[in-house]
């Protein structure tokens, strides 16, 4: 019973641009990692059209290609390509917003780590590219421009294929439909198109529209059916998650991935201990769970009753209490109780979800029971664990101060700061301090430049970096080198577990070309 197990994240960047509008296109080429990438793939050139005069939302405006064709001059996806970091994660231009792909990861607080080393890698790759083309570019670590385009914020977790998928799906809409009360990084705007003045907890919400489905631009689902295991398929699938928003605190991000693996591992291992879960999964069916996902990001108060399948309602913070106690009845009873009735957990990671989930749950919970501004105001901890509070208490206190409407251009603005990742323009920068901090100190600085230690992003990261000139390309599951004759030489990785620094430190040290290398490791 653990929170570990092979994960991953995805996050695109919303860019503003100066000078830039849609009969003047900026193109712009320039590296986005030095020095640590494939020759042939050096530089990312991302085409980048905007439609608004840049004074608007300054100039936050982006336009997917797929969506959008006329706004194109040629195909941006004939100019997609990928650049390894020197850290093992992936780069590159998806339609029109830049990604960063983290490398995998083992651990929710390591997924963090190497998620938010992405922020780091990206602003510096914007901060060149600014210089060299002289124009400023700004990027954003969020979901929605407030006018109708949302970009995605994506979660993969390598989980067991042989959990019935009906299962996977009841269980994780129940949980993807309550967690946003505390992994919500807020928005102000309600509606696609922020067509009705307000606040709501969650980026992505409004943008959901279906139950399951294999799309992520459209008509997105809340469960994607996306199914590319980067591993052995027979055994495997990567659940690939499309309804989280872009966290900018730690904590929320930890306990969405947490969370999440947690729950996994109950529908993984449920039938072993007699744990009951399709009487989980039906007590906690959402009549209309797309509805209900709405419902509860425009909720502030906290309270509005969601109609059960079965008849009756339930909240979304008693739907997340039950799953809570859901993986501590499955843990007591593959593990025991101490004094404490606290189940034996495996592990730090574990001991640390599970209290922070209850923490969240309180933190909630107090948020709610705050019933005058003056018992709001003083809720300091909890805005500093959980982010769309955060952001409210920040805009709320300028709103009503001013005496604004939620649709005014000031608080669209300082939504837009808070996600900056230019830590001079970012409104969230500057409270980044107030905020609870669970990752080791240093552990991204670190991230940033070192890949991680315990899955094959550690070869991929030192095979990029040691030997670029012979290497062809990388992807998650191979890497192509030269072998002798210049041709090419294809080295599986399928398992993503496998070819961690321990695995690989003989080859590394012995080995003088790049197939040479994998040579020694493949025997
Ligand atoms: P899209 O951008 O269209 O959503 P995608 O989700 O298929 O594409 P990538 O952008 O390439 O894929 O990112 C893959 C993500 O999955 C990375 O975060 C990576 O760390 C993670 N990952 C790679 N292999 C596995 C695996 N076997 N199980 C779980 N996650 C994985
Ligand atoms: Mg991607
Ligand atoms: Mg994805």
């Amino acid at each position: 019973m653990s929170v570990k197990r092979i994960m991953g994240t995805e996050t695109e960047y919303g860019v503003s641009l100066a000078g830039a509008d849609r009969f003047n296109p900026v193109r712009l080429s320039y590296d986005v990692v030095d020095g640590a990438s494939t020759p042939a793939t050096r530089h990312i050139r991302w085409d980048y059209r905007q439609e608004d005069p840049v004074n608007d939302m300054r100039g936050h405006r982006l336009e997917r290609a797929a969506a959008r064709p006329d706004m194109l001059t040629d195909a941006p996806q004939l100019n997609i390509t990928n650049v390894i970091a020197a850290n093992g994660a992936r780069v590159y231009v998806d339609h029109a917003h830049p990604e960063y792909s983290a490398p995998e990861t083992r651990d929710p607080f390591d997924a963090v780590a190497w998620d938010h080393a992405g922020d780091r890698i990206m602003q510096a790759a914007a901060e060149r590219a600014s210089a060299a083309t002289g124009t400023p570019i700004a990027l954003h670590r969020n979901n929605v421009d407030g006018k109708g385009a949302c970009w995605g914020t994506h979660e993969n977790y390598l989980m067991e294929r042989s959990v019935p998928f009906d299962r996977v799906v009841r269980l994780m809409t129940a949980h993807f439909v309550s967690r946003q009360i505390y992994a919500g990084s807020g928005r102000v705007g309600l509606g696609e198109r922020s067509e009705t003045a307000g606040f709501q907890l969650s980026q992505r919400a409004d943008y959901i529209h279906a139950r399951v489905g294999l799309q992520t631009t459209f008509e997105r689902p809340i469960i994607n059916t996306r199914d590319e295991p980067h591993a052995v398929s027979e055994r495997f699938r990567r659940l690939h998650v499309i309804v989280g928003d872009a966290n900018r605190m730690e904590t929320p991000q930890v306990l969405k991935l947490g969370t999440t693996s947690m729950l996994l591992w109950l529908l993984e291992h449920a039938d072993g201990v007699g744990f009951d879960v399709d009487a989980l999964c039906d007590s906690l069916e959402l009549a209309d769970p797309v509805d209900a996902m709405h419902l509860v990001s425009h909720d502030l108060t906290l309270e509005t009753p969601l109609a059960l399948a079965a008849g009756g309602t339930t909240t979304a913070w008693m739907m997340q209490v039950r799953l809570r106690a859901a993986v501590y009845e499955a843990a007591a009873a593959t593990y025991g109780t101490d004094t404490r009735g606290e189940p034996a957990w495996p592990d730090r990671s574990t001991t640390s979800v599970m209290a922070m989930w209850g923490q969240a749950l309180a933190d909630v919970a107090a948020i709610r029971h705050a019933d005058d501004a003056e018992r709001l105001a003083g809720l300091e901890r909890e805005a500093g664990r959980i982010e769309w509070f955060a952001k409210w208490r920040l805009l709320e206190r300028l709103r009503s101060r001013r005496g604004l409407a939620w649709d005014d251009a000031r608080l669209r603005a300082l939504d837009l700061g808070w996600a900056a990742l230019d830590p001079r323009a970012s409104l969230f920068s500057r409270m980044e301090r107030l905020t609870e901090h669970v990752l080791d100190p240093g552990r991204v600085d670190h991230a940033v430049v070192e890949p991680p230690e315990d899955t094959r992003a550690w070869l991929r990261a030192q095979v990029v970096r040691r030997f670029p000139a012979e290497t062809i390309a990388a992807s998650w599951t191979h890497l192509t080198v030269r072998d002798a004759q210049g041709g090419p030489f294809t080295f599986d990785m399928s398992d993503p577990a496998a070819f961690g620094r321990e695995a690989c430190a003989d080859a590394l040290s012995h080995a003088g070309t790049a197939v040479e290398m994998l040579g020694m490791l493949h025997s």
